[in-house]
């Protein structure tokens, strides 16, 4: 094995070469300042990158990941990276995207417990026990499905609970927040709510208790014909990689 990375060097001169062979100034406009529009709250999985399944180039999504795309509302780093976004790049948008067949919602649908990872995850396992009779009376597929789902959602809530996202709204800054869905099996994003642009939206949300019993429907933009059992319409989850 070696020890230097002299493949990953090789691929960035590439890519930066490739960069401004037909755009010469696309460094210098990056250098002289960042305006995403875009804050980007996802999960650490390697196979979800913002800026590849967005289409976007660099300086167009400020982002911060972490397993299973958790807004924990002590976490100093989402914290930082939330007020900053909000309050010095005055962000119009917060996307919550989480991803089916999500490895912290697999752990946390499993018995296994003790580990570092089982603290972060918490909140969803709690959701779990909560409504174990209900989950458990699923199918395994569309139990994972259906968590990873509840978990976006859940996200969300918890992002709009935050202080920085109440003083945005309430001192009248125009900020949207969303949760989508993203199936790797097929590369596309589900929008799948809530979508919250005020706290009179979030006030009347319904609860996520309720949520568990009354699905949202994650909602494709543009269907392409899949090869799945199901003709693509499970929501993409079950046939994930
Ligand atoms: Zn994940």
């Amino acid at each position: 094995m070696s020890r230097t990375l002299d493949h990953l060097l090789d691929r960035n001169v590439a890519w930066a070469d490739a960069k401004t062979r037909h755009d010469p100034e696309f460094f210098r406009r990056m250098e002289a300042q960042q305006t995403p529009h875009y804050l980007w709250i996802g999960c650490s999985d390697s196979r979800v990158t913002a800026n590849d399944v967005l289409g976007l180039d660099p300086g167009e999504v400020f982002v911060h990941r972490n397993i299973a795309n958790i807004v924990h509302t002590s976490d100093l780093n989402i914290l930082s990276v939330l007020a900053f976004a909000v309050e010095h790049l005055r962000v119009q948008h917060v996307i919550v995207c989480g991803h089916y067949n999500c490895g912290g919602i697999v752990r946390a649908l499993s018995d296994e417990r003790g580990a570092m990872l089982d603290h972060w995850l918490q909140p969803v396992t709690v959701l779990y026990r909560k409504h174990r009779a209900v989950f458990d009376a699923m199918a395994p597929h569309v139990r994972l499905d259906r968590l990873c789902e509840l978990n976006i959602e859940m996200q969300v809530r918890r992002l709009a609970a935050t202080p920085i996202i109440e003083n945005a709204w309430a001192r009248g800054q125009e900020l949207h927040l969303h949760g989508w869905i993203y199936a790797i099996g097929d590369g596309l994003i589900r929008d799948l709510g809530p979508h919250l642009s005020s706290i009179g939206e979030r006030d009347n949300l319904r609860a996520l208790d309720e949520c568990v019993l009354a699905p949202s429907t994650p909602v494709i933009r543009a269907h392409r014909p899949a090869a799945s059992c199901c003709g693509g319409q499970c929501g993409g989850g079950h046939d994930a990689g």
